[in-house]
């Protein structure tokens, strides 16, 4: 008999209560391609029709969107391609806040316009007293451009030749600049530069001096450079693009400027990240002289640049609220990840895994503070459980070393401890034991797999 003569016509499928509630959740379009690929499967013969409403309800996403929420047990505390700072629960919260319609850019009382994002610009001015003046733009890059188009189109930038940094992914911040239509004025060498480079290439040309952080490599060896303080007599701004975003000086990272220093230093105009070490969303920060920050915010491309609310709306929340999760994880206590490494350890063993608690060494990551390791703790575990804990639910991304893939946990919070342990478990048990619902789907959107752990990378 025809099969097809028996596949649940699709209005009948979406009626089911199931369904109906994923429709609300994840959209039509969504629903019925699930509805629509179980039919087919009955057409082929491989469902029997009375399956379909379940069969499309366990190949539904579990998200909105293709993003997934994903476990970083990479020991890179900042992670790009895992979408960097994690947001702090206050931030998260902010931000949920401010998605419908939020007085952004409205004065209640008054009822009428007010200045935009007025709430994280004054938090951001209260982080930082030393600035004058700050905004925010949509990354560091974004106030790269800003600040080179506002303050040096058709002039020059003064760099020292041992600061041309490639970002990530091809992009490289002197290509950014020349692309505003400012000019380069490369000084000094890969290794050294002096006052003198500086001075001699400064003149009536000149937009500003910059000098940018080397925050994913380190020159080693016979090597000079300027610092801030050392260039403010040059009678033209400095501009110092600081990279990370501590707002102030970091203990553990003596190596890292910090905006409010650079300030102090005499430096102009600071750029920073905001998804960096500062621990929020992606953003640009601009922070300085009065004059100077006045002149980018007003400048046409300062509205193409802008930042939207929800970013306003977690910054704020992050420059105001609790600590943020990178500058928990920054500052875990060591001797308590070896305790957590071995819980785990302990766990997974008693289940027959073949895990063991090792020490480890975490990086901030293409973030900052490049050659900096902090001493940290790991299970180690079969090379071979790295691609389907990539590709369980929820991902569980490790990095492998030594032949053993490490799960670090430094930048994962404890209270995922105990989700981690059952991801493992899942991932470890034979085939045919991990068979539910749940396991079964999450195989399914893995893409992006490469075959090994994550890469110490952490590129920016
Ligand atoms: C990360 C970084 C940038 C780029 O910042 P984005 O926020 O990713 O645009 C620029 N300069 C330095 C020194 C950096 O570390």
């Amino acid at each position: 008999m025809d099969p097809r003569r028996h596949v649940p016509r699709t209005d009948t499928v979406l009626a089911d209560p199931r369904l109906a509630a994923a429709e609300r959740r994840l959209g039509r379009t969504v629903v019925k391609e699930a509805v629509a690929e179980a039919q087919r499967r009955v057409r082929q013969g491989g469902l029997a029709p009375a399956e379909v409403a379940d069969a499309a309800v366990a190949a539904l996403p579990r998200y909105a969107a293709g993003l997934r929420p994903v476990l970083n047990l990479t020991g890179v505390l900042v992670h790009t391609n895992l979408g960097r700072a994690p947001l702090s629960p206050a931030a998260v919260e902010a931000v949920t806040a401010a998605a419908g319609c939020t007085d952004v850019e409205f004065d209640l009382v008054a009822g009428g316009r007010a200045r935009r994002g007025r709430g994280a610009l004054e938090a951001l001015a209260r982080a930082v007293p030393a600035a004058e003046g700050v905004h925010v733009v949509n990354n560091n890059a974004a106030a790269l451009v800003l600040a080179a188009t506002a303050l040096a189109a058709g002039r020059e930038i003064v760099v020292s030749r041992g600061e041309l940094v490639e970002i990530g992914d091809g992009f490289r911040i002197p290509d950014l600049l020349v692309s505003t239509g400012a000019r380069l004025r490369e000084v000094g060498t890969t290794n050294r530069t002096s006052y003198a480079d500086y001075r001699d290439a400064v003149g009536p040309e000149t937009g500003f001096v910059l000098k940018i952080h080397t925050s994913n490599y380190r020159i080693e060896g016979f090597t000079g450079s300027v610092e801030v303080s050392a260039l403010t007599g040059l009678g033209v701004p400095v501009v110092a693009d600081i990279g990370s975003g501590l707002l102030s000086r970091e203990p553990l990272l003596p190596d890292e400027p910090d905006a409010a220093d650079a300030l102090r230093d005499g430096a102009d105009l600071v750029t920073a990240s905001g998804d960096k070490l500062l621990g929020g969303p992606q953003a640009g920060l601009l922070l300085g002289r009065r004059d100077l920050v006045e002149r980018c915010r007003r400048h046409p491309l300062a509205r193409a640049l802008r930042v939207d609310k929800l970013t306003l709306a977690a910054l704020e929340a992050t420059l105001r609220g609790p600590e943020t999760p990178v500058h928990r994880a920054l500052h875990a206590d060591p001797a308590v990840l070896r305790e957590r490494a071995e819980a785990l350890a302990v766990r997974l063993a008693a289940a027959g895994t073949d895990a063991r608690a090792v020490p480890s060494e975490a990086t901030v990551g293409g973030g900052g503070a490049p050659g900096v390791t902090l001493p940290s703790a790991a299970v180690s575990l079969p090379a071979r459980l790295a691609v389907p804990l990539r590709t369980g639910e929820p991902p569980v991304v490790g990095r492998i070393e030594g032949g053993r893939l490490l799960l670090d946990l430094r930048a994962a919070p404890p209270e995922a401890d105990d989700e981690v342990a059952r991801a493992v478990l899942r991932a470890a048990a034979p085939a045919g034991e991990n068979g539910s619902a749940d396991d079964g789907m999450a195989g399914s959107g893995g893409g992006g797999a490469n075959g090994s752990g994550a890469g110490r990378g952490g590129r920016r």
